[in-house]
């Protein structure tokens, strides 16, 4: 039983989702609300990487599922890494020790449709980046002209006294604003004018993505180097991860497609054939043969009909066609001719009445009066007296 469903709302999900569905949801607004897209979103984005680091943990579900998000904390099982371990764990980003030596990774989400990855595709994606400044390549003015920050006294750090009451008084220390805390800076005449002393500049880049057959909704494919560029800094790379849209008609599942196909009732006994546009579009012709029967819910396959496999696109998955039978309508058929109808069915078996039967209606389900009627069930069973009582009087 779930007791708490605080995380899942966070996520957007349901208590019963699948691991696959968190994930998903997870990728979603991660990315959604990155700081650095979303950067008053801060608070949102750490209540999301918790509440996935929780029930993307099968152990750590169950504990919340059991007890909430306080069992988490007295389990002292929540909240270890911080919301950019999560994201960058999630999206395979550089470890601690890459971060160091190299700039950020940055991710960013593509949403395809299911055509573009069955038929493959080349999208232009364009990016804003911070890229080394031509004009001084990076050194953020003229060379050797650097002087000391007059600001810090070249110390990069700045000092503020602060009275916070009758003779007392506490330091606090700042990084220095005029020199970013390097301790030197340029005058303004020195300054470069294009990147105006900042190093690099912020610069439109397109990219081409390809997408080769097959790929998969999640999939990232990464351009090396291709982050945000910085001074003494080896660039991060650029993750695109693919969203893949759901389609009107085909569902995917891993390599194979799924459709649903309705039939009318005298095609499910006589026989049918319908088309089916691919997603290639090219025409399919579906048959069954006549007393072939195919009965609702019935499930078959086109060999060689699904999503291409990845990295070898000759080869392909199965189109997997579940049918759906439409009966025909009350009172579609005069009763007069009912009996030509039975005819040519298979016969039914008949009943002998005996006297100890008993004959009912048979009528249409109401959803709702039967919910009601098993609350005001409940309302009896906590009364330990009459109407339980009155139950057993009846079966007597
Ligand atoms: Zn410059
Ligand atoms: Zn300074």
């Amino acid at each position: 039983m779930v007791r708490e469903t605080g995380y899942y709302d966070l996520l957007g999900v349901n208590p019963k989702s699948s691991a696959d569905e968190i994930k998903k949801a997870y990728r979603k607004l991660a990315l959604k609300y990155h700081p650095d897209k979303n950067p008053s979103e801060g608070e949102r984005f750490k209540l999301i990487s918790q509440a996935y680091e929780v029930l993307s943990d099968v152990k750590k579900r169950d504990l919340y599922d059991q007890g909430g998000e306080q069992a988490i904390k007295e389990g002292g099982v929540g909240g270890g890494s911080s919301p950019m371990d999560i994201f960058n764990m999630f999206f395979g980003g550089g470890g601690r020790m890459q971060r160091e030596r190299r700039g950020k990774n940055v991710v960013h989400q593509l949403s395809v449709t299911l055509e573009e990855v069955y038929n493959g595709a080349t999208r232009k994606l364009g990016l804003q980046k911070n890229i080394i400044c031509e004009k001084c390549e990076g050194y953020g003015g003229k060379k050797g002209a650097m002087e000391k920050c007059s600001n810090c006294k070249g110390r990069g750090v700045q000092i503020k006294v602060q009275q916070i009451g009758p003779g007392m008084i506490q330091q606090i220390q700042s990084m220095c604003s005029d020199c970013q805390g390097q301790g030197e800076r340029f005058s303004a005449k020195d300054r470069c004018k294009t990147c105006n002393g900042h190093k690099v500049e912020r610069k439109k880049k397109i990219l081409e993505v390809h997408i080769d057959k097959g790929m998969k909704d999640g999939q990232k494919i990464t351009f090396h180097g291709e982050g945000d560029q910085e001074p003494g800094l080896e660039p991060g790379d650029v993750i695109i991860v693919l969203d893949q849209k759901e389609h009107s008609l085909f569902q995917r599942q891993e390599d194979n497609l799924t459709m649903k196909m309705s039939i009318k009732l005298v095609e499910s006994l006589c026989g049918f054939k319908k088309v089916v546009e691919t997603l290639d579009n090219r025409s399919l012709i579906i048959s069954s043969l006549p007393g072939e029967v195919i009965k609702h819910n019935d499930i078959k396959c086109v060999q060689s009909e699904g999503m291409p496999i990845y990295k070898d696109p000759c080869d392909r998955g199965q189109l997997i066609i579940r049918f759906q039978v439409e009966f025909p309508e009350k009172d579609w058929l005069p009763e007069h001719l009912m009996f030509q109808l039975e005819r040519l069915l298979p016969p039914r078996e008949d009943l002998m009445v005996t006297e100890d039967m008993e004959e009912v209606d048979l009528c249409e389900v109401d959803v709702d009066s039967q919910q009601s009627r098993s609350h005001s069930r409940e309302a009896y069973e906590e009364d330990d007296e009459g109407p339980r009582g009155g139950v057993q009087c009846q079966t007597q």
